[in-house]
């Protein structure tokens, strides 16, 4: 356990915080995987967070491979982001009026992601990805949306579904206070698997409105398409008169500059974005070509809005993310520095006799305690869990803060050194060790 040099004062304790926490916060969060529920133990509290650092409000200084949940592809407190925003907020917090500054970050974005020729933003991804599905339904006039099981697109009642077995075929909703009519229109298919997505489009054909995909899965813990998969569901999409959204809201400016899309070289119709476009600050975005894109209010007659969409301060943090990425071009290097550590994680765990699958694909990885081979939820919830949870406790305590729960990807960022990532190493070996213990 690291102890910062100023940690003067006595101690706090997370347990105390999480205490006080939940006297007023359900759960004591704002979110619930920040619970640790999954992990078991406390959550971390933040005070204060700089490059790959967390540091703790208990003395602790932790590497970071959170980053915001893939929202910090720069680093926590980057000094030009920072710069920005506090000129930004000298202006104003809200107008409620156009700015310049909304039409920059539109057209960085279509720019970036030709595909996305017209842009709205939101002040979140489950908002981005709720606008995009009412323009699939009001453009197809359409109703039924298919989604892939193990595959998070917020919070939105009719996509809070992955339903049970591979044979149901009607969405039951995963959250009770989700009527069943709200999640009847959403079709689940298991990821990776063209076949049973052709047949239930096959099944549910002319009333499919959109297929809606992570081009690179994130939260079942990072699962990458198979070959041809991607280009299969643009092909079903396009036989059956469906849109293809890509929900880009962690991969959009992450695998490249640009989304998914640009890496795999696939069009979709639309595209959802949000987590690092928003350089920190809540933003989402949506966008298609302009014929889809003008069914949306105040042209066309789907209706989408938000107070706060577009806020300046928000679109100033992304603006001046694009930029610094653009400017830096740091895929390269995250891309051989991500494998570098998954290669040493790999190394690590053949050394002390503990068996893993690492995915990973440029900047994103995902430890699975599984032999197996991990492409779709089945096999993601393969993993040996309890083996995970001391994992990740273990590393914690060796200063190394990886998600806190199996199902997620972690984040290297482009402020991880060299020094961090041998860190991380070390870490990680003593963290297998505990992975025997009983
Ligand atoms: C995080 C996430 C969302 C939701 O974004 P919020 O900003 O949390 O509402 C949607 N889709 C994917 C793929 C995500 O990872």
């Amino acid at each position: 356990m690291k102890k910062t040099a100023s940690a003067k004062k006595p101690a706090v304790q997370h347990a105390a915080l999480f205490e006080e926490a939940k006297k007023v916060l359900v759960g004591g969060v704002n979110s619930p995987v920040r619970s640790f529920r999954s992990v078991g133990g406390d959550p971390v509290f933040v005070k204060r967070a700089r490059g790959s650092r967390i540091f703790a409000e208990d003395g602790r200084e932790l590497i970071d491979y959170c980053m915001s949940w893939g929202a910090l592809l720069l680093g926590h407190a980057h000094p030009e982001v920072l710069t920005a925003l506090k000129k930004a907020i000298g202006n104003g917090t809200s107008y409620g009026m156009p700015t310049q500054l909304e039409t920059t970050l539109a057209r960085m974005l279509a720019e970036a992601i030709p595909s996305m020729e017209q842009v709205r933003l939101t002040s979140s991804g489950t908002e981005a990805v709720m606008g995009a599905i009412r323009v699939a339904r009001a453009f197809t006039k359409k109703n039924k949306i298919l989604k892939f099981e193990g595959c998070y697109h917020g919070h939105a009642d009719h996509l809070l579904v992955k339903a049970g077995s591979g044979a149901s075929t009607l969405g039951i909703p995963d959250s009770e206070g989700v009527p069943l009519d709200f999640s009847r229109n959403t079709l689940v298919a298991p990821y990776n698997d063209l076949e049973r997505t052709g047949a239930l489009l096959k099944e549910y054909s002319g009333d499919v409105a959109a297929i809606i995909v992570e081009p690179v899965a994130g939260n079942m813990g990072l699962v990458v398409p198979d070959t041809g998969f991607l280009q299969g569901l643009r092909k079903l999409c396009d036989e059956h008169g469906a849109l293809l959204i890509f929900d880009e809201v962690i991969t959009g400016f992450r695998l490249t500059y640009g989304g998914a899309q640009n890496y795999f070289d696939i069009v979709p119709d639309l595209t959802c974005l949000g987590k690092i476009i928003g350089g920190g600050m809540p933003l989402g975005a949506f966008g298609g070509g302009r014929e889809i894109m003008k069914v949306l209010a105040p042209l066309g007659p789907a209706y989408q809005a938000g107070t706060l969409s577009g806020n300046p301060v928000a679109v100033t943090a992304g603006i001046t993310t694009l930029q610094c990425l653009a400017r830096t071009k740091p895929y390269g290097r995250l891309a051989s520095a991500t494998q570098a550590l998954c290669e040493g994680i790999q190394k690590a765990a053949q050394q002390e006799g503990v068996g893993v699958r690492i995915n990973s694909l440029q900047s994103m990885f995902t430890v699975f305690f599984t032999e197996h081979r991990v492409t779709n939820y089945p096999t993601a919830s393969g993993q040996d869990l309890p083996a995970f949870r001391k994992f990740f406790h273990a590393l914690l305590l060796n200063g190394v803060y990886f998600a806190p729960s199996a199902f997620e990807t972690n984040f290297v960022s482009a402020a991880h050194t060299q020094k961090d990532l041998q860190e991380t190493l070390r870490a990680v070996r003593t963290a297998f060790r505990t992975t025997h213990e009983r």
